[in-house]
């Protein structure tokens, strides 16, 4: 499903061009998991949004399904991106004007995929039924980040970017947090690439890979 070969990627920094993925090449099968680590500054972001369609790599190639994101326009490149790879950032990034409900159903309704019982399900599996109507500021860290989960599900894609998802979070709603992204993932049927320093998280996915180096292990 995703097929990621020999990506490299650098930045110029003060006239210095400086590499931060030195060959990085992975596959992740449909419905696959994979758990990615490594230090701080180590590329992980850098990895994250290159699959994602936010940034242009160097070189290499990210097939998705038969289509290499990183040859296509920007627009056809928005397109795979509004349709196939739902996101979660450490910041919960919701839409401060729109309800939980309609946070929910945004990226869907994007996608062109907007099913209303499937977001208010999702809202009920996230502990949020009763809260549909408030605004993201009304809500805990926790509550807006089990927001942020439904809403890359809702959309119904075939992979999963999370970039630190509970990084925010004191550790008791971490946990709860993790479970809750762990299990709607597995029944969305989606794959998933997340990076986490979280063990626990790490052992319920399906594979782990470290970036050092600018290298993947
Ligand atoms: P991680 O997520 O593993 O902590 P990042 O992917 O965010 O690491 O960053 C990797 C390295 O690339 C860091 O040294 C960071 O400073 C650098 N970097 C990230 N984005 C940019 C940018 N837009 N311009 C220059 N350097 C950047
Ligand atoms: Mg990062």
């Amino acid at each position: 499903m995703l097929n990621v070969i020999d990506l490299h990627k650098s930045y110029d920094v003060a006239g210095q061009k400086v590499d931060i993925l030195k060959g990085v090449s992975f596959q992740l099968g449909a419905g696959e998991t994979l758990a990615l680590s490594g230090e701080s500054g180590s590329g992980k972001s850098t990895l994250l949004h290159l699959v994602g369609g936010l940034d242009q790599a160097s070189s290499g190639r990210i097939l998705l399904g038969d289509q290499d994101i990183l040859a296509l326009n920007d627009t056809d490149r928005a397109q795979v991106r509004r349709t196939k790879i739902g996101v979660i950032f450490q910041q919960f990034n919701l839409i401060p004007s729109l309800s939980v409900l309609d946070n929910v159903a945004f990226q869907a309704r994007l996608a062109g995929r907007y099913d209303e019982r499937l977001c208010r399900e999702l809202a009920a599996r996230i502990g949020l039924a009763d809260h549909l109507t408030k605004y993201p500021e009304q809500l805990s860290g926790g509550q807006q980040q089990r927001v942020a989960i439904a809403r890359a599900i809702a959309m119904q894609p075939d992979l999963i970017l999370a970039d630190e998802p509970t990084g925010n979070l004191d550790e008791a709603t971490s946990d709860e947090v993790m479970r809750i992204l762990l299990e709607l993932v597995s029944t969305s049927g989606a794959g998933m690439l997340m990076v986490t320093h979280s063990t626990m998280a790490a052992d319920s996915l399906d594979r782990r890979l470290h970036l050092s180096a600018g290298r993947l292990a």
